[in-house]
């Protein structure tokens, strides 16, 4: 049997390149998680690219050699056009800077983490908030609080249509908070195992796994402005009255 390398296309819109010597096996592997560990949660996942190798080693290489190749050229591989419409926009990092420099804040304000969140519609902003919980609510993180705010400013619980904007991914709390509003999408920064590792006590899941146990329909976009939100989580452990929560 011939062996293939493959690109699939995973349902958070990220890429995944493996080799196979029986693919439709392979791909129902992928589709019922049972595939890997990446794939997994990242299900349903369609294949994108497929070439054939006669080799096991050749198409070891060839993953090997896709792999390393940043995402424009897998899908210009795949005879895809670039997307003309880009999967972060110009508008995207502009909310998701208004999401930063809230978090910024709490350096000085210490009323909670390093944490900022904002809500937008039709490309304007309804809500920008920060976490707050040293003021003595452990449920005060920075999207539960701008999902209070956007509910208070548009009068009702039904946040359909907006989109929200998280400097770190958004914890399990705020992930189901998210869900509850009717937010179609997520899109984040750092990922929850870097609070983690900064020393905050989050419950390490990520959003994938939450929405495929819970059959979500959220989508979500990962690293947005992932250097300045990290940047976040650096400045604040430098910080010498900084409160771990
Ligand atoms: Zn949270």
């Amino acid at each position: 049997m011939p062996w293939h390398t493959y690109i699939i296309e995973c349902r958070d819109n990220t890429l995944y390149t493996g080799i196979t010597n029986n693919l439709p096996r392979r791909l129902k592997a992928h589709n019922s998680g049972n595939g890997g560990r990446y794939t997994k949660y990242r299900r349903p996942m369609k294949l994108i690219h497929c070439e054939v190798s006669s080799t096991r080693s050749e198409a070891l290489k060839r993953e090997a050699y896709i792999k390393g190749l940043p995402r424009e050229k897998k899908l210009q591989l795949c005879g895809r056009k670039i997307e003309t419409v880009p999967l972060v926009s110009m508008n995207d990092k502009k909310f998701m800077e208004f999401a930063i420099n809230e978090a910024r804040k709490n350096f000085k304000a210490l009323s909670g983490g390093p944490f900022g969140a904002c809500i937008a519609r039709r490309g304007r902003v309804i809500a920008v908030s920060r976490n707050t919980v040293l003021k003595n609510d452990a449920t005060c993180h920075a999207e539960i609080n701008a999902i209070r705010k956007a509910s208070r400013t548009l009068g009702t619980y039904d946040l359909s249509g907006c989109v929200i904007y998280s400097t770190t991914e958004p914890c399990p709390m705020c992930f189901a908070a998210i869900h509850w509003a009717r937010i179609k999408r997520i899109i984040y920064g750092t990922k929850t195992g870097d609070a983690k590792k900064a020393g905050f006590n989050e419950l390490n899941i990520p959003d994938v796994k939450l929405a495929s146990l819970g059959k979500s329909k959220i989508r979500f976009t990962g690293s947005v402005l992932v250097n300045e939100c990290k940047g976040l989580l650096k400045e604040w452990s430098v910080l010498a009255n900084k409160v771990f929560y």
